[in-house]
């Protein structure tokens, strides 16, 4: 078999002199480029729409970053079409031919690597080193699955006397990706590559609040000369679109990445059939997480620290990945509270265009709103330790500093509702298999963490932790393609792991020949 041939992006660098200009440099251009309108992309085609979508800057809200189309019902059902006409050429090309695509479009993106991260800077409110490492991931998507599409053209070696036996994949069809704002590039790019190397067409549906974004990878893949129908952009409000697009006919996989009661919606009408149907569509669900870290007795604080202040307030908290609930072990836990106090409420939070800010704001003000509700209800059901306060930016963007609780009841909605933002609750356990229990103890299973130096510990956690992604003595988000395949399980997802070996093969049929010679 062929070797696989894979490296990942390296990560920039900003304390070097020459990379912060960069970055600079871009921030600049992209503000200078800000207002600009982007419409729908339909079969090649521009196509303006009347009512459009509005992003705006999460860290100075009159900003706008720019506007784009908002598809109506009718765009998306031109849009399937135009996905539907371009699979016959599509799905028939050499599959090497396809990977030659992806890595074009990679290469496109690593030359404009600080632009793009600088347009996530703007619209999602993305601190430098969360928009630079979601760029090198889209990278490492389009890279990898490249290379995993070759592997799986590889020959079967079945034969026997009498019989000649192969077994090839095939594209399923039509493709809908529906993607969310959280990382903007890399996950509406991991979705989007997988589906047009396996051979199906796309119609890419990116997060209402990020389309300037998808507009410039939406360009991107223009640039690389993928034929017209292949990938159709269409941005829209996704109460309207998204019935459109999961219950058309012609609609054959829905790839999604979002919240679970959208991801459960999905399913269940996707699994509604009609006549005109020809095939039972397949979904690919990553949803919520409820994460949480178990601080051993033993557990070297220095790293335990660290580690939970990336994992719950990186990003401000956004990531299906990220540590909501700590659980502490007895012996420890004094010392662990207080200088996990003091660590957050030394945070830097600030709006993004600044290098310094550790932390950004968060999406909009929906997402705002909802944190300050579940910091109220932590005021209510809890003890707040952390409640950093935002000054005036919080008239500025959608500033929420750090909030952690303690004495968080494992049943409590502190502790069981995914709330996405910075709130944090910690549990006091006697034990490690009362931390394992409420480690377990949720309706969501994605990453986990464990700080400890006992291997017998580590090994049970192992063995009994119920998570797609278990990280060891490390933070728990930030998972790397190809290295941590990344997804989860019970009702954080259905389907393979992002950036892992399984996942080409479910956007295709496999089909198995057998000859008699
Ligand atoms: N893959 C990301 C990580 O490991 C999380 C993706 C998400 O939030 O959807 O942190």
């Amino acid at each position: 078999n062929r070797p696989t041939i894979f490296f990942n992006e390296p990560l920039a660098d900003f304390s070097q002199d020459e990379q912060l200009e960069a970055m600079q440099e871009a921030l600049q251009l992209v503000e200078d480029s800000l207002g600009e309108e982007y419409p729908l992309l339909i079969n090649g085609k521009l196509i303006e729409t009347r009512a459009k979508l509005t992003s705006r800057n999460p860290s100075h809200k009159k900003q706008v970053v720019g506007t784009s189309g908002s598809a109506t019902k009718d765009h998306a059902v031109q849009a399937v079409e135009a996905a539907k006409r371009a699979f016959k050429s599509w799905s028939r090309m050499d599959p090497s031919l396809r990977a030659e695509y992806l890595e074009v479009i990679a290469s496109e993106m690593r030359g404009r690597r600080y632009e793009l991260a600088a347009w996530e800077v703007y619209e999602c409110g993305k601190p430098w080193a969360d928009a630079d490492a979601d760029v090198a991931e889209a990278i490492d998507f389009c890279m990898y699955y490249a290379d995993q599409m070759r592997q799986l053209t590889q020959p079967l070696n079945a034969d026997v006397d009498g019989e000649e036996n192969s077994y090839h994949y095939r594209a399923r069809g039509v493709a809908v990706v529906i993607a969310p704002w959280n990382f903007p590039l890399a996950i509406l790019c991991g979705m989007t590559a997988a589906a047009m190397v396996t051979g199906n067409t796309v119609v890419m549906k990116p997060a209402e609040q990020s389309p300037v974004i998808a507009a410039k990878f939406m360009q991107i893949i223009r640039d690389a000369g993928v034929p017209d129908g292949v990938v159709n952009f269409l941005p829209g409000v996704g109460e309207d679109v998204g019935p459109v697009l999961v219950n058309h006919p012609d609609v054959d996989i829905i790839a999604f990445t979002g919240s679970r009661a959208v991801g459960l919606q999905i399913n269940e009408s996707a699994a509604r059939t009609t006549p005109e149907q020809h095939s039972v569509r397949r979904v690919i669900s990553e949803m919520g997480g409820k994460n949480a870290i178990i601080v051993d007795d033993d557990a070297d604080l220095d790293e335990a620290v660290v580690g939970v202040i990336h994992s719950a307030f990186g990003y401000a908290g956004q990531k299906c990945s990220a540590c909501s609930r700590v659980i502490v072990l007895e012996p420890i836990y004094d010392r662990f509270i207080d200088r996990l106090k003091e660590a957050t409420e030394s945070l830097v939070v600030a709006a993004v265009e600044n290098p310094a800010a550790w932390m950004g704001p968060v999406i909009d003000e929906e997402s705002l709103n909802r944190i300050n509700d579940y910091i109220a209800i932590g005021n209510e059901e809890a003890k707040p330790l952390v409640a950093k306060e935002v000054g005036k930016l919080a008239g500025e963007g959608y500033f929420v500093g750090p909030h952690i609780f303690t004495d968080v009841d494992p049943g409590s909605r502190l502790a069981q509702h995914e709330i996405f933002g910075p709130v944090l609750a910690v549990m006091k356990v006697k034990t490690f298999e009362e931390a394992l229990d409420i480690a377990n103890n949720t309706e969501y299973a994605l990453t986990g963490g464990v700080f400890s130096r006992s291997p017998q510990r580590l090994a049970k956690a192992r063995a009994e932790m119920q998570v797609g992604n278990l990280y060891l003595n490390r933070g728990i988000t930030g998972a790397v393609v190809q290295r941590h395949p990344f997804g989860g399980y019970k009702m954080s997802g259905i389907g393979s792991k992002a950036g892992g070996r399984d996942y080409l093969t479910q956007f295709m049929i496999p089909v198995s020949v057998c000859e008699n010679t």
